[in-house]
């Protein structure tokens, strides 16, 4: 792609900021396809708050706090587990997969959809029965986005896919990481729990800044991940208790956080086990028998503590999954609505460890309103939840800022794979950041200054102190992988 067409991009990148805002607040700047809209003006009729509002949000960066993008280079290899089909339909392949499925494709147009064998103009064939009722969705507006600003295509169609294919490649360059989440997205860093190893020694270790994972500390546990690396022969309990040592002392400089999505399969409602009830147990499992639930939950119960108590010593929030399951077709909703009620119980039994409740638990958000307003350690992170349910992440913002505090609300988390619907994410979330304010602004609980002041907290400001970015940019700069 030349640099002129990249700027004009960027140029249209802004333009669809104000247009975002305008189609939200029923304004008809009229959406500049040519790139040369401006954001900042012409004014929304009658609302000049609004548009003050906008414009502040849209130059204002985010701090991206939840990724599992892949390492460029990976993406750019094309061949690799992690990628099914390097054509455009890889766009779609996470989250949006989960609608059509939901949306009742079948599973043998599903393969073929994300199958490398299928010709990539021949896959919107299997998709055209299923886009009406799935490209609203927030899943389907991220990647709507996605393609209009990448791709300069206005929507998926017979016409148009040959077109999203060529370009799906032309974009996919050395490069096009930073392009896409700084250039284009605003977002200043993201913060990747990489979902194959414990953690990602990057090769952007300041744009793709990395949680460690607990998740294989606990769950399994999972041996042959996490011990080989040490050098330790596990034999006993207290073995993988200096495993999980090994990996605090190599990485808890670099790591921005610790995070567990341990909840996919229990929830969060972690009990004090002592060693001597946890070592029988492990001692099974090392023999490779398989364990009773109350056994399994017993020594999660018991790794999960140890692995917290070692993030708090070191001074690193601790992020757990809440909420909603990605995937389909398995989710017992039951469980999910303990989640909030688990949370305030670990609150109270670590006061010194600071709890990030990732994805608002939704649906329950409500009441994690009330835990961050109950709970000085407990922290908001609205990560995936602006698509999942862009109107619900709307009402919890607003809802969070006039109950909790604002300096515990962390207000954006792609989530994502692959790094083209990031983009869309965010200008997903940037909407309804700005609807969020302005809402209040009007229901007179905010003033516009209290606004505007706000929108530096909650998406950048509150995630560099709570993570202690500044420190942990220091250390990555000079990381023996940097
Ligand atoms: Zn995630």
């Amino acid at each position: 792609m030349s640099k002129k067409h990249l700027v004009s991009r960027r140029t249209t990148l802004k333009g669809i900021g104000a247009a975002g805002a305008s189609a939200v607040l029923g304004a008809s700047t009229g959406y500049s396809q040519t790139g040369d809209s401006n954001p900042t003006e012409p004014p929304v009729p009658g609302s000049d708050m609004r548009r003050k509002i906008f414009e502040k949000v849209t130059a204002t960066p985010l701090i991206d706090t939840h990724e599992h993008l892949i390492e460029e280079n990976e993406r750019l290899s094309g061949k690799s587990p992690r990628i099914h089909c390097d054509d455009w339909s890889f766009v779609l392949s996470h989250y949006l997969n989960s609608d059509m499925t939901a949306a009742t494709m079948p599973a043998d147009s599903y393969k073929q959809f994300f199958s490398d064998e299928v010709e990539p103009a021949k896959k919107w064939k299997l998709l055209e029965p299923y886009w009406p009722a799935i490209r609203h969705t927030g899943y389907g507006q991220a990647v709507t986005i996605a393609i209009r600003q990448l791709y300069g295509v206005d929507d998926l169609s017979a016409a148009t896919v040959e077109k999203v294919q060529d370009q799906y490649q032309q974009v996919r360059k050395p490069g096009f990481y930073k392009r896409i989440l700084q250039d284009m997205a605003n977002i200043e860093s993201c913060q990747v729990n990489c979902l194959y190893k414990p953690f990602e020694q990057s090769a952007m270790p300041t744009l793709l800044m990395q949680d460690l994972s607990i998740l294989g500390m606990l769950q399994g546990p999972d041996f042959d991940q996490y011990a080989p690396p040490t050098g330790i022969k596990v034999k006993t309990l207290s073995d993988w208790h200096r495993v999980i040592d090994w990996w605090f002392e190599k990485y808890a400089d670099y790591a921005v956080a610790v995070k567990s999505q341990n909840a996919y399969g229990r929830d969060i409602d972690y009990e004090q086990v002592r060693p001597e009830k946890a070592e029988p147990v492990f001692r099974k499992r090392l023999d490779r028998h398989s364990l009773t639930p109350p056994e399994q939950k017993a020594l999660e119960d018991h790794l999960f503590w140890y692995a917290v108590k070692k993030a708090t010593e070191n001074n690193l929030p601790v992020k757990l999954h809440t909420g909603y399951y990605a995937g389909i077709n398995y989710m017992p909703l039951g469980r999910l609505a303990k989640n909030p009620d688990s949370a305030t119980d670990l609150c109270r039994m670590a006061p010194d460890t600071r709890f990030v409740f990732m994805h608002i638990c939704y649906p329950y958000y409500e009441e994690m309103i009330a835990v961050a307003k109950a709970y000085a350690n407990a922290y908001i992170d609205m990560c995936w939840s602006w698509i999942i349910n862009p109107v619900a992440a709307k009402d919890f913002l607003k809802k969070y800022l006039v109950t909790a505090p604002a300096n515990k609300i962390l207000t954006f988390g792609g989530d994502y794979i692959p790094v083209e619907p990031v983009l869309g994410h965010a200008v997903i979330a940037r909407r309804g950041i700005a609807l969020a304010l302005a809402e209040l602004v009007e229901e007179q609980h905010l003033s516009l200054d209290d606004a505007l002041k706000l929108t530096d907290a909650i998406m950048h400001e509150n995630a560099r102190r709570i993570f202690n970015l500044d420190e942990k940019m220091k250390n990555l700069r000079q990381a023996p992988w940097a």
